[in-house]
């Protein structure tokens, strides 16, 4: 294990504190077991990852598509041509069988014929698939967001959302990743910004939430407290812990789909091995 050039620092009195390189998905990872943080962003070299699941090649092509279809000229941008995106950029990789893959490319097609057909070609986002980070008291915190929309003066941030629930209100108003977004947004573009959606593209929905300063204030302070915990385990191993104990596995029903689970004897022990293809959501499982 290597101790991150972010971290594991010594503090003398007096002495700034650097700051901890973070991402939505990095603080996450830590908040749900410290063991996967460690693996993703601690250990080299990255220890062995499992299999490539479906689902994520799902997702995968369709946050392709939507990126790449605002690059053609506004008059190609029709559905047909989303579904042409759609062929060139699918991976069969996790299914079961070409039959499961055609399906559910068949299946992907649909959705985004039904999608794209309610955006207007000649509205250009601010942004696609943009990296855009901020700064607070203990990390520099960057990510990449699927779309930044304008509406007037205010730019607001849109998560593509490809599983098989529909998402709602509430998850746009509890997403941390979303509320860093609004955080970094606003420090990258210096724009106003404040709203968050989540387009659930099988069901065609769209969920949002419009953040208040007091809410991205308590987002912002849970981030923090993560981001504390992270200096303070990095730290302990500096000071000789054992890694292991600094962050310790936190087993569960994650287990099943954790990319590092092939490196985890504690994540092997708590969950059964799943099929690649496994969280799909086939006809039965969808909502009406
Ligand atoms: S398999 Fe489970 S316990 Fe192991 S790192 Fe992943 S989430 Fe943590």
């Amino acid at each position: 294990m290597r101790n991150p050039s972010d971290a594991g620092q010594v503090v003398l009195p007096g002495m700034p504190r650097r700051l901890l390189r973070a991402s939505p998905t990095s603080l996450s990872d830590f908040s749900d077991c410290p063991r996967r943080y460690r693996f993703a962003n601690v250990d080299r070299p990255l220890p062995p990852r499992g299999p490539r699941f479906a689902h994520h090649s799902v997702g995968t092509a369709l946050h392709q598509v939507l990126a790449q279809w605002y690059d053609l000229p506004v008059e190609r941008r029709t559905a047909g041509a989303a579904r042409q995106l759609l062929y060139a950029a699918w991976s069969p990789v996790g299914f079961r069988d070409d039959e499961q893959s055609d399906r559910w490319r068949a299946r992907a097609a649909g959705w985004l014929t039904d999608y794209v057909a309610e955006l207007d070609p000649t509205v250009e986002p601010r942004a696609r698939e943009r990296t855009v980070s901020t700064t607070t008291e203990r990390m520099t915190l960057s990510g990449r967001v699927d779309r930044i929309d304008e509406r007037g003066e205010e730019l607001v941030v849109v998560d593509y959302k490809t599983g098989r629930m529909p998402s709602t209100d509430d998850e746009a108003r509890g997403s941390q990743a979303l509320a860093l977004y609004v955080l970094a947004v606003r420090r990258t573009l210096r724009r106003p910004c404040s709203r968050v959606e989540l387009h659930h593209l099988p069901s065609g929905t769209v969920a949002g939430f419009d953040h208040t300063e007091k809410s991205l204030a308590n987002h912002a302070r849970r981030a923090e407290d993560v981001a504390i915990d992270i200096q303070a385990a990095t730290e302990a191993v500096t000071a000789g812990q054992d890694p292991d104990e600094a962050f310790p596995v936190v087993p569960g029903r994650q287990c099943g789909w954790c990319d590092f689970r092939p490196a985890c004897p504690a994540g092997q022990a708590a969950e059964p091995a799943r099929e690649p293809w496994s969280f799909l959501a086939e006809e039965d499982d969808l909502p009406a």
